[in-house]
């Protein structure tokens, strides 16, 4: 069977972004039709300036929400990443196998680099080898697919070259994977500022609708979205960002087509209003589930616990082999 990974950071509350580029497949497809673990990346959460009683509340509320996306322990492995030492075990050897320049040209360190930069902060070097740990993630499970949104694709990029360097230089020991992306509302944009990602690290801002922000807040968020001085409605991602950004998270609500559903609106009130519905709605049952989740912390605990055992199983072969074929 088909073994699919992947991970959200508990850097802070988990968005739309997350929800329609990543999540919302991991509930409603890879679950049921692959070996599928989904991990709270926790370790990743420390790459940057961190407060360590926030991040272990992000990272139980992070666990909790993929539970309430509809991620069912009956067919998945749900865990926390720190709770696997195998992690931590591969990325050193994988280390070895990566080399500076090539860690120095991901996209992502260099803009939260200079992120870090800018608000006096030092940059500390995992924010450098995290993709390398990222690799390791992945790597350690075997696994052929890595459903994520489109920011993740040159991570995804690095790890396949990754495992296909050490296969060569080592013997035969990882699977090689390959990255899935939705095909809308692959990277969903900041409403404020459609050249940005809707990134739940970077702010607080109005323009990040977050999944348990309520319907009059999310209303609110997208009513007020910057669009641009254009009459018509049209789907043009480089020219028209605003109005395409809402197109996006409206056909991925609605299962439509951003081209298509551009031709049915006459106004950007029209498009905000249906949007913002349909928003409201495909969140109001991951909120539900919630609430009801909030309510049993012993529940999620018990599935982490659970979950963690699993992975542990599962990565710690590949892992010796990895060991055992670099010389240790
Ligand atoms: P963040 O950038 O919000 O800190 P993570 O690194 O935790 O996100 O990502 C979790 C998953 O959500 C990844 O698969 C990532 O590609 C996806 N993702 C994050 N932000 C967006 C976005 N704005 N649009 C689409 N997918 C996103």
């Amino acid at each position: 069977m088909r073994r699919v990974f992947s991970g959200v950071k508990p850097t802070g509350h988990l968005t739309l972004g997350n929800y329609l580029g990543a999540m919302r497949r991991w509930a409603a497809v890879d679950q049921h039709q692959s070996d599928a673990l989904f991990c709270v990346v926790d370790l990743h959460a420390l790459t940057v300036d961190h407060d360590p009683a926030r991040v272990r509340r992000l990272s139980r509320q992070s666990a909790t929400l993929l539970l309430a996306s509809g991620l069912d322990p009956e067919l998945c492995t749900v865990f926390v990443q720190s709770h696997v030492d195998e992690h931590a075990r591969l990325s050193y050897v994988l280390e070895c196998v990566a080399t500076d320049g090539e860690m120095r040209r991901m996209i992502q360190y260099k803009e939260k680099s200079v992120r870090e930069q800018r608000r006096g902060g030092s940059v500390r070097l995992s924010l450098l080898t995290y993709p390398v740990l990222m690799a390791a993630d992945i790597l350690a499970y075997g696994a052929d697919e890595v459903p994520v949104g489109d920011d993740q694709a040159q991570h995804v990029e690095l790890t396949r070259d990754l495992a296909a360097r050490f296969n060569q230089r080592y013997g035969h020991t990882f699977v090689v994977p390959r990255a899935t992306h939705p095909a809308v509302a692959a990277r969903v944009m900041n409403l404020q500022d459609p050249l940005s990602k809707m990134g739940k690290s970077d702010d607080t801002g109005p323009g990040i609708v977050y999944l348990l922000d309520e319907p009059d807040v999310v209303r609110k968020k997208i009513m007020r979205a910057v669009t641009d001085s254009g009459r018509e409605v049209v789907y043009d991602r480089e020219a028209r960002p605003g109005p395409a950004n809402l197109l996006e998270i409206l056909a991925a609500c609605s299962g439509g087509n951003p081209e298509a559903l551009s031709g049915a609106y006459e106004s950007y009130g029209a498009l905000k209003r249906d949007t913002a519905e349909a928003v409201i709605e495909l969140l109001r049952p991951v909120q539900e589930r919630h609430k009801a989740l909030c309510a049993d912390p012993g529940f999620v605990e018990e599935v982490l616990r659970d979950g963690a055992e699993r992975a542990r199983g599962m990565a710690r072969p590949t892992v010796d082999a990895a060991y055992r074929a670099i010389g240790l």
